[in-house]
């Protein structure tokens, strides 16, 4: 058998591949990352980047440019025919607080998916663009992929595969997983990307009735595009083929706004929700990760924020392993994220139910307001079941909050303390902490957490205003450890330091 040219082949360059192979990058894994299609797809799809992604985004270095391209609180104006009915900011949760900075980010996918590419460009990566991979065996050792390119066909061998490669996986099947779920033959929509005159651009612009169903223009920043979603009404058998002369006919069925005209469209489909499940996440060497693994409706904006964040429960566990920690570890990454799929395929499926019961009521706002909620947030995902987790006060987000550093007196939060590829280890008190020691601990970054203003010395951080006690629900006294994708692993009394660093050992710290 061939050697390994790569520690991990990642099958696909959407939102999944890419925030995996920045990931391992970062912690100088060598991937190939290999894309069927010639070129960047430039379809709008998800266009909301939600708190808990935005943190992945900050931890990879891209958190900026997110936030100078996209947009945030953009109000909902609401109509009835050609009458504005009401107009407000209508996202009902992930607003900015001390313990989670971001607020949900309206970013579409092909710009995010750029920022992702120009950050993977930097840490040295590449994309491999039209290269499909059609054949996939496993062996004792490593994965051998067939892929078909203009030029023909090759392999490429590696110690793991990852199938991101979108709902129709060809790795998925390779793997010989199954996706079950059911398709809803009533819920289909016409989608696309499309030029309007006439309709101001500070605002998302919709219509709901009974009769027509929903109509929604949403302006996609940092384009002259919008968003055009309308549901195909539940008596239509056959829904027509789309067309700029059938989204033009919806509008002005549903809107006819005077002097508003639909000029062009780059971008136009005809979109069937299922919602299905991988049985498994892993088959050997094999790991399914994003739709590849999970699809579902659109309602509540999480496809594309639930496969960022399968990428980053999986990377840092891969490299662990490549770097000698138990595979064991790599079993967790199912155990983890499947239930949370499994969360999301449900509140995603109920959550498209109100919308469209609101929708039949008239109740624009209703409906608007039921898409989002704690839950899509993603700031609520916890691990307290996994085997990661030790004791029942640890497995949540490790939350993050503004504090100032002993040394420099400037301003520092915790999630500036956990970026990078490290775990990090916060001791709560008044003590002054004892650097970890052993070959582990190079991976492990240790700060002292305290409300002492008069603190000092190096790696200190105090907590003026007591947030992050809060946060953390600690009078001090304590330790807390946090994995590099940001949950909180065990939480031990100040005492057991030798204990804790050890536990992070068993966990994959390198
Ligand atoms: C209309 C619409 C609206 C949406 N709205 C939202 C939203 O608001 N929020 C949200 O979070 N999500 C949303 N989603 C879902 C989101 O688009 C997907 O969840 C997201 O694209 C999944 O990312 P992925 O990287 O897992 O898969 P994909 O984006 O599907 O990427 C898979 C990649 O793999 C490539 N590929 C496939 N087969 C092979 C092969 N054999 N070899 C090599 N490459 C291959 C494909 O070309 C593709 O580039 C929406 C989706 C749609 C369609």
């Amino acid at each position: 058998m061939m050697e390994p040219t790569a520690d991990v082949l990642i099958v696909g360059a959407g939102p999944t591949g890419l925030t995996l192979a920045c990931d391992l990058a970062r912690r100088g894994v060598a991937v190939r990352l290999v894309e069927r299609a010639a070129h960047p797809s430039t379809a709008s799809r998800a266009k909301t980047i939600q708190p808990r992604a935005l943190e992945v985004a900050d931890d990879l270095g891209v958190i900026e440019r997110v936030l100078k391209e996209g947009a945030v609180n953009i109000p909902t104006r609401h109509y009835d025919r050609d009458r504005v009915v009401s107009e407000a900011v209508e996202v009902a949760a992930g607003t900015p607080a001390p313990d989670a900075p971001y607020p949900p980010v309206w970013l579409s996918q092909p710009k995010f998916e750029q920022i992702l590419r120009d950050r993977l460009a930097d840490l040295g990566g590449t994309i491999e663009w039209g290269t499909a991979v059609t054949g996939l065996d496993q062996d004792g050792d490593g994965v051998t992929a067939t892929v078909e390119t203009a030029t023909g066909e090759a392999t490429i061998r590696a110690r793991y595969a990852v199938g991101a490669d979108g709902g129709r996986s060809t790795v998925r099947k390779h793997a010989g997983i199954a996706l079950r779920g059911t398709s809803h033959p009533d819920q289909r929509w016409h989608l696309g990307d499309v030029r309007i005159d006439g309709l101001s651009r500070h605002c998302q612009h919709v219509w709901m009735s009974k009769e027509h169903g929903i109509l929604s223009l949403f302006p996609l920043p940092g384009t002259d595009l919008w968003q055009f979603q309308a549901s195909v009404p539940a008596d239509v058998n056959d829904p027509q083929e789309p067309s700029l002369e059938l989204f033009r006919d919806i509008f002005a069925s549903r809107a006819a706004v005077p002097g508003v005209r639909i000029t062009g469209a780059d971008w136009l489909s005809l979109y069937k929700i299922n919602v299905c499940l991988a049985d498994r996440y892993r088959a050997g060497r094999i790991f399914l990760a994003g739709d590849a693994a999970h699809i579902h409706s659109p309602a509540g904006g999480q496809g594309m924020n639930t496969g960022i964040q399968d990428a980053y429960n999986l990377g840092w566990k891969l490299a662990a392993v490549l770097a000698d920690a138990d595979p064991v570890l790599l079993d967790t990454y199912e155990q983890e994220r499947r239930p949370v799929a499994q969360a999301v395929l449900g509140d995603s499926t109920t959550r498209l139910r109100a919308v469209m019961r609101a929708a039949d009521d008239g109740d624009g706002p209703t409906a608007q307001r039921g898409l989002t909620g704690d839950f899509t947030t993603g700031l609520t995902i916890a691990y307290p079941d996994s085997p990661l987790t030790a004791g029942t006060a640890a497995g949540g987000r490790a939350p993050d909050a503004p504090c100032r550093d002993a040394a420099t007196g400037r301003p520092v939060r915790l999630l500036d303390l956990q970026r990078g590829p490290h775990w990090t280890l916060l001791s709560f008190g008044p003590d002054a902490l004892p650097q970890p020691d052993g070959p582990a601990a190079a991976g492990l970054r240790a700060f002292r957490v305290t409300t002492d203003p008069t603190a000092t010395g190096p790696r200190t951080v105090i907590d003026t205003d007591g947030h992050a006690h809060r946060a953390h629900a600690t009078h001090g006294g304590e330790l807390v450890l946090i994995r590099p994708d940001g949950y909180v692993a065990a939480r031990r009394p100040s005492r057991d330091l030798a204990a804790v660093v050890a536990l992070a050992a068993a966990h994959g710290l390198r």
